[in-house]
């Protein structure tokens, strides 16, 4: 079993990626070809925002975006304590100040208490100046955006949305990657829409971000890339790539997205009476890029996974350790906030295989395993 099968979907989609590699080779437009261009409209409409920006992967993207809005050294920006290294990573790379927040135990996302205490904490200590809180939408799901949105205009934060695994994800039929004033995504393989190597991409509705992020993204740029009026990065999504996401998108618009959702209502069924299974609250659309259980303790979880270990099955543990206790954070001085619930995740948390192309036996023969270690 794989954990999340790109071959499968591959030789699914072969005909259509071969033909449309196959013509981005031929044209040999590598870099910055009509492929980007037509890839950055058709993402921009399908998110239902102005501007999409594509670049050379996720991370890049969030760099573009608080390097768009000047954030540096003496700056506050809040991120969640449990969230790939990639959040915490650019606040510290522009030379402003990650701030870590606990997250809720039922999504996995930001919490708002915790959000609040912290920025508060934040001015009371006055040291540093709140900017910005990077709302992720972790393993799939969109943040709580209903309850961060009044906290954010009340602080004057701007809202960066990490969408690197939200892409597809909706609230009440608005789309992941509209939600902050920049949003971002990743296209690396095992996202939710994946490419064959590495992509990125910035969304905005604000015309005058959207200029500043596209010089940014191609060394700060004038009139061309021989005219350079700022210093930025090279940070650009190849041809290539754009022509294998074009055939990606169309099938995860037309049926991978409700696939995985088939897959995951699957699993619920077969897993919410022996673990805590992941819940998708009244109104919103995960894109499912894990599936993620919650088990009792950390001896529960070792038995569980060796167990499906045992029978070929992969499974995998995002994350293991809360970003606060990550070494390369060890010199940034975060105001103290209580941070118990991503420590509690970090031990309990288990995902399993998880992709559009999963079928029903395998998923029986995953919850099998399970059952035998929990009851
Ligand atoms: C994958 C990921 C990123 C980084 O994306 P890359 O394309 O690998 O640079 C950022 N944030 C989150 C939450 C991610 O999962």
């Amino acid at each position: 079993m794989e954990f999340r099968d790109l071959k499968k979907q591959y030789t699914q989609l072969k005909t259509d990626l071969d033909a449309s590699i196959q013509k981005a080779l031929l044209e040999a437009n590598y870099i910055s070809g009509p492929q980007v261009t037509e890839l950055e409209r058709q993402l921009a409409a399908y998110v239902g925002v102005k501007h999409c920006i594509t670049c050379a992967n996720g991370t890049d993207a969030l760099s573009l975006a608080v390097m768009a809005w000047g954030i540096g050294a003496g700056d506050a920006v809040f991120v969640p304590d449990f969230t790939f290294f990639s959040t915490g990573e650019i606040v510290s790379f522009t030379g402003a100040t990650p701030i870590f927040v606990d997250v809720e135990e039922d999504s996995f996302n930001i919490s708002p208490d915790s959000l609040t205490e912290a920025i508060e904490a934040v001015l009371a200590e006055g040291r540093l100046i709140p900017r910005a809180v990077i709302t992720v939408d972790l393993f799939g799901q969109p943040a709580d955006y209903n309850r961060i949105r009044p906290i954010a205009e009340k602080y004057h934060l701007k809202i960066l949305e990490d969408a690197a695994q939200g892409f597809g994800g909706a609230i009440c039929g608005k789309k992941a990657c509209s939600f902050g004033e920049i949003a971002t995504t990743s296209f690396f393989p095992a996202k939710p829409l994946g490419c064959y190597g590495d992509g990125g991409a910035v969304f905005t509705d604000d015309d005058a971000l959207a200029e500043l992020i596209r010089s940014l993204r191609i060394h700060g740029k004038g009139t061309d890339k021989y005219d350079n009026v700022r210093i930025g990065l090279n940070s650009r999504l190849d041809t290539i790539q754009a022509a294998v996401l074009l055939v990606k998108l169309k099938a995860f618009a037309e049926y991978e997205l409700q696939a995985v959702n088939e897959a995951a209502g699957r699993y619920t069924k077969l897993l919410a009476h022996l673990v805590k299974a992941p819940a998708v609250p009244e109104g919103y659309v995960s894109s499912w890029a894990q599936y993620s259980i919650l088990l009792k303790d950390q001896q529960q979880r070792e038995h569980i996974q060796s167990a499906l270990k045992a029978a070929n099955i992969p499974s995998m543990i995002y994350y293991r350790k809360p970003m606060h206790s990550q070494k390369a954070f060890a010199k940034t001085d975060c105001v103290k906030c209580d941070l118990s619930v991503t420590t509690s995740l970090c031990q309990r948390v288990l995902s399993l295989p998880m992709h559009p192309y999963l079928e029903e036996e395998e998923q029986r023969a995953v919850a099998e395993i399970i059952q035998k270690q929990v009851l």
